[in-house]
This record gives C-alpha cells, structure tokens and sequence, in this order.
C-alpha cells in the first residue's frame, strides 16, 4: 500500500510517498514560496533531483501540483494517482479532542476549524491541504495525525495555568505540547534501542530546531512539556523567545505596544536571533561565538541555561531517567551544543562519551559512556515515517484498528509502533 504524507504550511508543503509497511520512500518533495511569484516544487525521485518554478498561488494549486508530478510520465513514480492507497496529514493543534490519529471525517474537520483559533498560523493550511487532497482524491481515507496528541496523557496538574479556572472552561487555555509525533517517535526509538518495551521507559526527549521543545516521557508517555497553549511557551528558540515574565508584555504594552507588535516581537525577534542580533540559526551563532562575539555567546549560552534548566525540572518529574535523547536540527547536528548541554546536567547522572558525540552527526548513535547511569542518544526524528505508520495502520486491513473512547466519542485513534523509517 502506497500511502502520501503531507505537511501543508502557510507557505510550503512537503510530502512524502511511502511504500508501506516497510515505510520506504519512493519519492518526496516540497512546494515552497507559496503564494509568491517565485513559487518552486523540488521532487525527489530514485535518486535524481526534478524542480519547477512556476507561481503556485495557495495550498490547494500545489496539492494539484505535486499529485501531477507523482503521476508524470517523466519525472513521476505512480502510473496514476489512484495507486495512493492513504493520505496521512499533519495537523499541528487538536485541542483536547485527539488523543491519536484518526480517519478524517467530517466532524474531525469541524473540530481541526475549532482549534484554528488556538494555531492560527498551522490549522488553517493543515486544513487546506486535507481539503485540496480529498477533493483530488475523493475515494482515498485520509487521516489526521495531530503535533499535540502524544501529549494528551499530560496529567492535570501539569497541564493546568494558575489562572482562574474560568478561562480553562470557556477557552480551553492549559498546556497542549507540540512536536508530539516526534517526541513519540525518538522516546519509542530510544526505547527499541535499549530494549526495552515503549511503554518501559522513562527519558527526556529534546527536540532542537528551529521550534524547541524538552518533554518528560513516563513509562512511553509524555507527562509534562515545555511547550503549552501554543508553541511559543518553554526554551528560546531561532525567533521565540520561550518562557518571560507576562508583565514584561503589560509593561511593553503600557510603552505603546499593540498585540499585534506583541505577537511579532515574541515569536519573530526574540530567541536566538534576539539575543545575538546576528542569526537565528545555531550554526551562524557557533561560527559568530568561535571567533569572539559576546552576542552569539550570549544567545548559546542562554538557550544551554535553559535547556538545562528544563532537564533539570523533568529529572525531577520523573524520579529515575533511562535516557536523554537529542533531535531536531540541533539536537542531531550539533556536537558542540550537544556537549554544552550534556557537560551542564552531569547531576542527573549522564556522561557524554565525547568521540562517540563528535561522529554522531544527522544518525542513530548512543553518545555515553560505558559507566554513564543515563544514557544519551542522538535519534534523528522521523515524523513523517511515523505518520506514514499511523496511517498505514489506520487504514490497511491489515492491521486491527485499536479504538479508544475519549470525551467526545468514539473515535478510532491511534498511538502505535513505529517502524524505522528508511530514506
Ligand atoms: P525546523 O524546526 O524548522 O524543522 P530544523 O529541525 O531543521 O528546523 O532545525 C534547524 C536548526 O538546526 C537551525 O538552528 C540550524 O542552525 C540547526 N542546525 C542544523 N545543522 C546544524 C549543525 N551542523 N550545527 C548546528 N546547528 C545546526
């Protein structure tokens, strides 16, 4: 069974088409620049490189696109599009209704409508994209795998803001997490690679991108995460600025702030970028600090700080900690960020095995050292493999389809074994 895999944002949408259920990639590709004049689709195919430029107006133009492409005589890896046996979408927030993936039916699009309003920037492509292939693909199941479902076993006193309970009723503010497929993903890795049974293990899973995320992983499940409402709460990140005193927001906003110039200043110009001035890619900031910038330092230096601090917190959480897996593009490239942040949490009993990190580099490695009572693993995440596998399982006969009762119904969700994926 072939099955599409897509990730629609604002302005790009990449995909994936899997051979499942061995998870291998036949093709893959991005349409970026969305919406601007200078559109492209790079597509990926039995090892040659095929690109486009052409204006691509909205999300739905390049669905269209990108269908084309996978069915092109020349350039395409299907003979027509009626081969794609499944479409699994990421969809970034699915409020408290998700606690896995689903089989996407109406109701599943209302709701994904109702959290746009807590993911305004995600929900909505996510959406056009689940849109544009059902309409493409009027017969094929699509399914939804959701970036807060993983973080649905989150328990209440760690999810609850000290607000008036009020505003939890009437607007559903409390901790949601994100990048729970890839948290998953390298917390069920790490458990394989040890030996261990998913639901046999306890790790700090940190997911170092562009987006930062640390996530306290319980017996398999996630039970705290920096990340809350929205994924601007936790570390500072490329452009976020992570966790700040709220009255610094009431006091800018007295100074003549909107909320808007709000919005902007948290999400876009702080973080990395805000401290150093210079970038808010890490590599820039490593190349900046090497040769003396006190703001490229700085900014490392921060976002170690609090990393650490959050490592700190959930070894606490936890009680005993089997492993500290790194992810992201960060956390799977950088072995400098890497032994910054191991050298800084020695207490909760890692020791990096500092050659063992210098050849971990964007691959599966374990980086500690013999006597190390935690160990620490670089696990490159894999989320579209992982939603390729909830949407295999979803949707193929093959596999029992585990149904699991929630507060709004009965809906078939999914939390299940992932194979590694190759590429
Ligand atoms: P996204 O969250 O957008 O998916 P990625 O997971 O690709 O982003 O991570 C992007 C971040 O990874 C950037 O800050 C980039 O500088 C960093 N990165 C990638 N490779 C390296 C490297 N070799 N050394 C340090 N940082 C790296």
């Amino acid at each position: 069974m072939k099955v599409l895999v897509i990730n629609a944002g604002s302005s790009s949408v990449k995909y994936h088409l899997y051979q499942m259920p061995d998870a291998e990639i036949l093709a893959r590709g991005f349409v970026e620049r969305i919406g601007e004049e200078t559109s492209k689709l790079s597509h990926f195919f039995h090892g040659k490189t095929h690109t486009v430029s052409t204006k691509v107006e909205d999300v739905e133009k390049a669905m269209e696109l990108i269908l084309e492409t996978l069915a092109d005589k020349e350039v395409g890896v299907l003979r027509q599009i009626s081969e794609i046996g499944a479409v699994g979408h990421r969809v970034v927030h699915g409020g408290e209704e998700f606690t896995g993936s689903v089989i996407i039916d109406e109701k599943v699009i209302a709701s994904i409508e109702k959290f746009a309003d807590l993911a305004p920037l995600h929900n909505p492509p996510n959406l056009a994209g689940i849109l544009a292939a059902q309409r493409n693909l009027p017969n094929v199941k699509q399914v939804a795998c959701f970036d807060t479902a993983f973080h649905a076993t989150i328990p209440k006193v760690a999810y609850m803001y000290a607000l008036p309970y009020e505003l939890y009723e009437k607007y559903g503010i409390r901790r949601y997490g994100f990048h729970g497929i890839s948290h998953r993903y390298v917390a069920r890795r790490a458990a394989a690679i040890m030996g261990k049974d998913k639901y046999d293990i306890n790790a700090i899973t940190c997911h170092l991108g562009n987006g930062c995320s640390v996530t306290a992983v319980k017996q398999g499940r996630s039970i705290d995460t920096s990340m809350g409402l929205t994924p601007l709460e936790g570390v500072p990140m490329g452009t976020r600025s992570g966790d700040l005193d709220p009255a610094i927001l009431f006091y800018l906003a007295d100074k003549g702030y909107d909320a808007k110039a709000l919005k902007a200043l948290c999400n876009k110009q702080s973080g990395l970028l805000g401290l150093s001035g210079i970038s808010n890619d890490m590599r820039n900031l490593e190349e900046f600090a090497r040769k003396g910038n006190v703001r490229a330092k700085l900014a490392i230096d921060v976002f170690c700080y609090r990393i650490k601090k959050y490592i700190g917190a959930y070894a606490a959480v936890l009680d005993t900690v089997d492993a500290v897996v790194f992810t992201g593009g960060i956390g799977e490239n950088s072995v400098f960020m890497r032994e910054k942040i191991c050298n800084a949490v020695t207490q909760i009993g890692v020791q990096l095995d500092y050659a063992a990190n210098q050849n971990a580099i964007a691959k599966e490695a374990e980086i500690n050292t013999k006597d190390s009572k935690v160990k620490i693993f670089v696990i490159p995440t894999n989320e579209q493999a992982a939603i390729a596998n909830d949407t295999y399982e979803l949707t193929s006969d093959k596999q029992p389809i585990v149904s699991k009762q929630n507060s709004s119904g009965n809906i078939a969700q999914k939390q299940m074994e992932i194979p590694h994926g190759r590429s």
